[in-house]
């Protein structure tokens, strides 16, 4: 009926307006704090799966609450900082964070060979984000290699012709990038023969598909297809999301060069890092 029609809009509309009134509540809670000095970046390791080596970290950005929890994870502010423009302060903050962290763990002889930043669509469609990527890297004294950027496969689809450019003045500036949650965006494999990267990192949905069952390790088609395809175009491939031991091993077997995971190391803060790097043994 027309009653009960407008009845249950009127829910829709409440909804609606509490729904958009969260969302700004902590867009505007994210910009103070992040003002305030309270945004944290934490780091999870990269291992080479076949010498056991820390070979490089992963800036994870973190917004802890005062109860030593969170306000929010990422999955939540970082799309809200996207879409408010936000994201452009935060991700500039945190390329510099990573620079300054791994010009210190050069000092104390701890750095693994690279920092990997995180950069989401309208950073990486700003034009001076290559200048202010190589200005970070010589400011701190950092060899061009050591910095790789993180785009999205979605990321890599969305203005081809620019991202192609961003990509190419990257890898002549020497600085590494690679395509994250690669298999779960719709490239094809002519665009991505285009794109100067230089790693593929497979999505942690593939990975978590290796399960053992009866006995037998299953789920593997897609994390071996990809390695494959890494192989063939002469890329790194980094394996994220690796909880198991079988996991592991599965992915040495294949080739894979990289693994990040729950099953190493979770992402962590700088001093328990400093404490994780000095302490760790392949
Ligand atoms: P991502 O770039 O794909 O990062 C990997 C995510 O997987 C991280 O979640 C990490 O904590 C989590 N992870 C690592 N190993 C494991 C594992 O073994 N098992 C499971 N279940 N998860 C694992 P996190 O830190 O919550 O970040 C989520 C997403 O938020 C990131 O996904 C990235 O897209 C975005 N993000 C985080 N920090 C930044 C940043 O500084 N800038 C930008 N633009 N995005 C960021
Ligand atoms: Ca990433
Ligand atoms: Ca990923
Ligand atoms: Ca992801």
């Amino acid at each position: 009926s027309k009653k009960s029609t407008s009845r249950s809009y009127e829910y829709f509309m409440e909804d609606m307006e509490n729904d958009t009134r969260w969302r700004i509540d902590i867009i505007q809670k994210l910009h103070r704090d992040f003002y305030n000095g309270q945004l944290e970046l934490w780091y999870q390791p990269q291992i080479n799966l076949k010498t056991g080596v820390v070979c490089g970290l992963e800036a994870l950005m973190r917004w802890p609450d005062e109860q030593g929890g969170f306000v929010q994870p990422p999955s939540v502010f970082i799309p809200l900082a996207e879409y408010s423009g936000l994201i452009v302060e935060l991700g500039d903050w945190a390329l510099e964070e990573s620079c300054k962290l791994y010009k210190s763990l050069m000092e104390s002889g701890l750095a693994p060979a690279s920092v990997s930043v995180n950069v989401s669509v309208p950073q990486f469609k700003n034009p001076a984000m290559v200048k202010k990527a190589t200005q970070l890297v010589s400011t701190h004294q950092m060899p061009q290699k050591a910095l790789n950027l993180e785009i999205t496969e979605s990321l890599a689809m969305d203005d081809p012709q620019l991202v192609i450019e961003s990509l190419l003045q990257l890898r002549k500036a020497g600085i590494q990038t690679s395509i994250d949650d690669f298999g779960t965006g719709y490239s094809s494999l002519g665009y991505l023969r285009k794109l100067s990267i230089d790693c593929l990192k497979i999505d942690q949905g593939f990975i978590q598909e290796i399960v053992l069952k009866d006995g037998q390790l299953q789920g593997g088609v897609f994390a071996d297809t990809i390695v494959t395809l890494g192989d063939k175009l002469n890329l790194r491939v980094v394996a994220e999301g690796v909880e198991t031991q079988e996991q592991a091993r599965f992915l040495r077997q294949l080739g894979c060069e990289v693994a990040q995971g729950f099953f190493y190391a979770k992402p962590m803060p700088e001093e328990a890092l400093y404490e994780w790097l000095r302490t760790y043994r392949p």
